[in-house]
């Protein structure tokens, strides 16, 4: 990338920083005039377990990212701006001590990623609007590239995923049974990547609708995945949010899918929707070559966050609208995916 093309990227990324600070100006959490720090996604102790000489790889060793490095810091990883010291140190306490995966997570613990994730999916929302905003400013109108109606889309996220902090900070302290876990594994061995995302599923694995995903007025909903490699061994964690009595849960068919898969394809599907769907999986810089060479994971990396310009810009309708979901996020391709949960992928 030339000199210039980097000046330009670090300056815009630098701006939307200020952007999304000034925006908030308190404490997202305690709504206090605090300094905000760097909180991190994923926790220090998963990520310690898969670090070489303190880095870790993003993806885009897999699919090509402007915005995106290839390396990261153990400290630099996964980081949001939205929280001060206080509130980062007290609300994810009880997630963030490996003791406490002997057996399936409170549901404290639930709560706790749930609003980890949310706050982290809106900060990332919200520097992508602020990075349209930058570059508006510096080039005049956006619209001939379609970015304006992208747009529409990532500000419809950032007030999905406001609502869903609201919500996960609420279940914290209820006591109420809140969430579905969907499936829970405790490992023996260390997985080479780590994650922990809200994501949407759009399809089912019969490739019916679950999140009609460019539909700005529909309601979407949140399926929580998280891989943690500890010390010895690691955790494989999916689960949603129950609905209220009498309202059908949009994952209720999928969940019956999933029940009917066995070990191997359970692990393999869940490899591959952190791959296609997390903007923010790690890996073991130690399995650069294994992840780089295999065509089924550059599939999946490059397939993320993949958007149809045609469904955008509202050239199509239902029918046409749901085929291009179908055709962009189909799960069909996870039967050839490596499994990478498994002793040695
Ligand atoms: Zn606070």
């Amino acid at each position: 990338m030339n000199m210039h093309i980097r000046k330009t990227i670090t300056e815009i990324k630098r701006n939307s920083r200020v952007k999304v600070k000034n925006e908030n100006g308190a404490c997202f959490i305690c709504k206090q005039t605090r300094r905000i720090i760097d909180s991190h996604t994923v926790p220090k102790f998963v990520l310690k377990n898969i670090s070489l000489d303190g880095k870790l790889l993003t993806t885009k060793i897999l699919n090509y990212h402007p915005f995106m490095k290839e390396e990261v810091g153990k400290n630099e990883a996964g980081v949001f701006n939205l929280l001060c010291a206080e509130c980062d140190s007290t609300m994810f306490r009880d997630y963030e001590n490996p003791d406490n995966y002997e057996s399936e997570p409170s549901k404290k613990m639930l709560a706790q990623i749930a609003l980890k994730c949310a706050l982290k999916g809106f900060y990332r929302s919200s520097r992508l609007v602020a990075n349209h905003d930058v570059i508006r400013e510096r080039v005049g109108s956006t619209e001939d590239f379609f970015m304006d109606s992208d747009m529409a889309n990532r500000g419809q996220d950032k007030a999905d995923f406001k609502t869903l902090v609201a919500e996960s900070s609420r279940a914290i302290d209820s006591k109420w049974e809140e969430y579905n876990v969907l499936y829970f594994e405790k490992l023996k061995h260390v997985v080479p990547f780590a994650c922990q995302e809200s994501i949407t599923l759009a399809v089912d694995l019969n490739d019916k609708i679950i999140n009609d995903v460019y539909n700005l007025c529909g309601k979407i909903q949140f399926l929580f995945v998280c891989i943690f490699p500890l010390e010895q061994g690691s955790i494989a964690l999916l689960f949603y949010k129950k609905h209220k009595k009498g309202v059908s849960n949009k994952y209720d068919i999928f969940r019956k899918q999933f029940n009917k898969l066995n070990v191997t394809e359970k692990q393999k599907l869940i490899s591959y929707i952190a791959f296609k769907e997390s903007e923010d999986v790690l890996c073991n810089p130690t399995k650069r070559s294994f992840l780089a060479k295999n065509k089924e994971v550059l599939q999946a990396a490059r397939d993320q966050g993949i958007i149809s310009v045609e469904v955008i810009n509202g050239r199509v309708n239902y029918d046409q609208r749901t085929a291009e979901i179908v055709k962009i996020k189909s799960l069909q391709a996870y039967k050839n995916f490596p499994n990478l949960l498994a002793d040695n992928p």
